[in-house]
């Protein structure tokens, strides 16, 4: 029924209510800003020491790397000097394997064969759409700004193509981890090829995977969340600045396993039943940055050998370029080997790879990193699918994880960004 006006009472009250709602929030964030006190930012900087060292330490490391870099290090002085992050590499790799086996059985033991199984679905279902999500991107974007123009004869090659082993994997990152993150990025920048090979072509290629990995990371993935669990992504994502930043240090996804539980769990409060379960398997199977990149590169190789691809061909990149990610294990550059596999279902010549080499150091670390947003924003989605289930076993175990205040609130986006929500949205009700 409409008013004479033709407004709904109903929804007319209703938008009071949000405008209310509205107002009392920015009243109270008005208050809290003004009342920010020393000691509310010493406990803050307190709070995310971890985070800030570890990101410092990556700016560090850029710039220590380019300073040395002028020095001309032998061989086995930049072996030496990377050497506190080769070190904290090593200890990482202790630990995956029995992180993964562990967080899997405790995952699977908390969960009933029901709820498991529907999470497992659901879990299989995120990672195949986002993984085709980000081969399409990849193929969509290289095919627009086609980096392979010209041919590949004045382009540079880089050594053979070097197997990776499983002891290359790297394990995760725990205490002193953000000084170790700084020599790895630095030993790296000092070891770098002379910046002069990258030429056009290979700077242009550079330049087309971070778009994509971009319009994957910070467009689609947000907008799924969103979409899904109708809260902010930029909270969720916030929380897991640590995991993002040890991924960009470590180039390996399975390294950075460890942080990346404890961000989801500590900061973002995310069910541990939840990332226990689906976590390890993520990490090693879900790789979307990898998907996107492997499509990417095949497509350009296939640019500067003036090799046309016809539609068949592009389906079969999208279809090898899903399944090498999902083979790639979460290790530096595990994505380049697996690339073979594409490269070859379509005849490309695979010493090709040689001349992306120079810069998949550098790329490695920006796919890796947008694999481990996709891992966490796949925990993020499922937990909130399951949340049902995950209530009623709380229930049947007198262990509440879920929030009964999370179900109820009714501007649920408005009232995630700021902690003050609970007793207003209380008062707006009545
Ligand atoms: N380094 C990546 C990861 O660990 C895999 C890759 O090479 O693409 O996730």
């Amino acid at each position: 029924m409409t008013k004479g006006n033709g407004e709904d009472p109903k929804n007319g009250s209703r938008m009071e209510r949000f405008h209310q709602g509205v107002r009392k929030r920015t009243l109270l964030a008005k208050k809290k800003v003004q009342s920010i006190t020393k000691d509310d930012v010493k406990s803050y900087l307190l709070r995310n020491a971890f985070v800030l060292f570890t990101v410092v330490a990556v700016i560090l490391g850029v710039i220590l790397g380019f300073s040395l870099r002028s020095y001309k290090m032998s061989y086995r002085e930049v072996k030496y000097f990377s050497f506190p992050g080769e070190l904290l590499m090593r200890m990482l790799q202790m630990l995956v394997l029995p992180l993964i086996v562990s967080s899997l059985v405790t995952g699977i033991a908390a969960l009933d064969s029901k709820a498991s199984g529907k999470m497992g679905v659901r879990a299989v279902v995120y990672y195949m759409s986002t993984t085709i999500i980000a081969v399409l991107i990849g193929i969509i974007i290289v095919v627009i700004i086609h980096p392979g123009k010209g041919t590949k004869e004045n382009m540079h090659r880089e050594g053979k193509i070097v197997q990776v082993t499983a002891a290359d994997a790297f394990l995760d990152l725990i205490r002193y981890a953000p000084l170790g993150i700084l020599f790895l990025i630095a030993g790296k920048i000092v070891e770098m090829e002379d910046m002069g090979v990258i030429g056009g072509q290979l700077a242009m290629y550079t330049v087309t995977v971070i778009i994509g990995l971009l319009i994957h990371a910070v467009i689609v993935l947000p907008l799924l969340y969103f979409l899904i669990t109708r809260k902010n992504p930029w909270v969720f994502i916030g929380g897991l600045i640590q995991a993002l930043v040890t991924a960009l240090g470590t180039s390996s996804s399975s390294a950075t396993l460890p942080v990346t539980f404890k961000c989801l769990e500590e900061i973002n409060g995310v069910d541990k039943r939840v990332t226990r379960f689906v976590l390890p398997v993520g990490a090693t199977i879900n790789m979307d940055g990898t998907a996107l990149y492997e499509a990417l590169a095949a497509i350009f190789i296939a640019q500067v050998n003036n090799f046309d691809l016809n539609f068949g061909q592009i389906i079969t990149i999208s279809i090898t370029a899903t399944a090498a990610s999902i083979g790639a294990a979460g290790i530096p550059q595990a994505g380049l080997v697996t690339m073979v596999i594409v490269l070859t279902s379509v005849g490309l010549p695979t010493d090709d790879i040689t001349l992306i080499i120079a810069v998949d150091w550098f790329l490695d670390r920006l796919r890796t990193t947008t694999n481990v947003l996709g891992d966490s924003i796949g925990a993020g989605i499922v937990e909130h699918l399951s949340r049902h289930e995950l209530k009623n076993r709380d229930a049947e175990m007198g262990n509440s994880v879920i929030e009964e205040n999370e179900m109820k609130k009714p501007y649920q986006l408005i009232s995630q960004e700021n902690e003050s929500e609970k007793p207003l949205d209380s008062e707006t009700k009545m």
